[in-house]
């Protein structure tokens, strides 16, 4: 028997005032802790921390809140996550990661941006679980992603929880309008369901093949991904929950008719009973 591992998670973060909306989403990450364990530490891939050519983990002891948006209230860039670093698990991540082939680096000074603080202001908001980031490659596809979860699908079973935080569609193009108006609960258009269907049910029947060649096999994958840095850390969440996953979607509403705020767990395959 394994000791029972945390399960990995995509988490849909919206637009940087999710934090401070009321929105089905928002009140879902606020419930989120009471229903799995509680990490000692937390990794997030964060579509809002892009590096091209490498894997970069943040090893700031105490990185600052980032506001890396522009144009909303006031109040969202007064608002801070002071959760503190753990350095020496980035370091080891790092190095687990150049062990698997990959071009990593640990970065000393590297704060929260909002892909990273946004979701857990919703759902650690004491900020008291170290919390090391990890970037996405822009122009890595989802393979590249998923072997970098696989990299990491041990942290489970150390009760270090594995966020991927992106958007399950992420066309902002047409978010806009309906953003600038405010107008958050519109009717989901077909080219929107019609992706999202097909990558649950890929999902929930755990074809990775189909699910990594997303971009050709999905109806409206371009439509709905015009650049695919939102939905990489989908692929990272699914590579850390490691080989025969199983998949659960745990909340599913829309933001702006447009943005699918779609959050999915991940949990390693059941160990056999013995004697079964
Ligand atoms: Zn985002």
């Amino acid at each position: 028997m394994t000791q029972s591992a945390l399960p990995a998670l995509f988490i849909s973060h919206g637009s940087p005032d999710t934090v401070i909306a009321d929105t089905e989403a928002a009140h879902w990450m606020r419930g989120l802790a009471a229903d799995i364990p509680r990490p000692r530490a937390i990794v997030v891939a964060s579509a809002h921390f892009e590096v091209s050519g490498g894997v970069a983990v943040s090893a700031d002891p105490s990185p600052e809140t980032i506001h890396d948006f522009g144009g909303f209230a006031p109040e969202l860039y007064q608002i801070e996550y002071p959760a503190p670093g753990e350095p020496e698990l980035a370091r080891r991540i790092a190095d687990d990661l150049v062990a698997a082939g990959f071009a990593a680096r640990p970065l000393e000074k590297r704060g929260f941006d909002h892909g990273v603080w946004a979701p857990l202001k919703l759902i650690y908001p004491e900020a008291d679980i170290p919390v090391v980031s990890l970037s996405v490659d822009p122009n890595k596809g989802p393979d590249h992603h998923y072997r970098l979860g696989e990299a990491l699908a041990g942290l489970g079973r150390e009760g270090v929880l594995v966020i991927g935080s992106g958007s399950f569609t992420h066309n902002l193009g047409a978010a806009f309008p309906a953003l600038r108006a405010g107008k958050r609960k519109l009717d989901v258009p077909e080219w929107v369901t019609g992706f999202t269907e097909w990558m649950d049910s890929r999902l929930a029947e755990g074809k990775v093949d189909a699910l990594l060649d997303y971009r050709k096999q999905a109806p409206f994958a371009v439509e709905n991904h015009p650049t695919d840095e939102h939905l990489l850390p989908l692929y990272v969440a699914m590579g850390a929950a490691g080989e025969g996953f199983a998949a659960a979607r745990m909340h599913e509403s829309s933001d702006f008719g447009v943005l699918a705020m779609s959050m999915w767990r991940f949990d390693p395959a059941m160990a056999e009973a013995p004697g079964a």
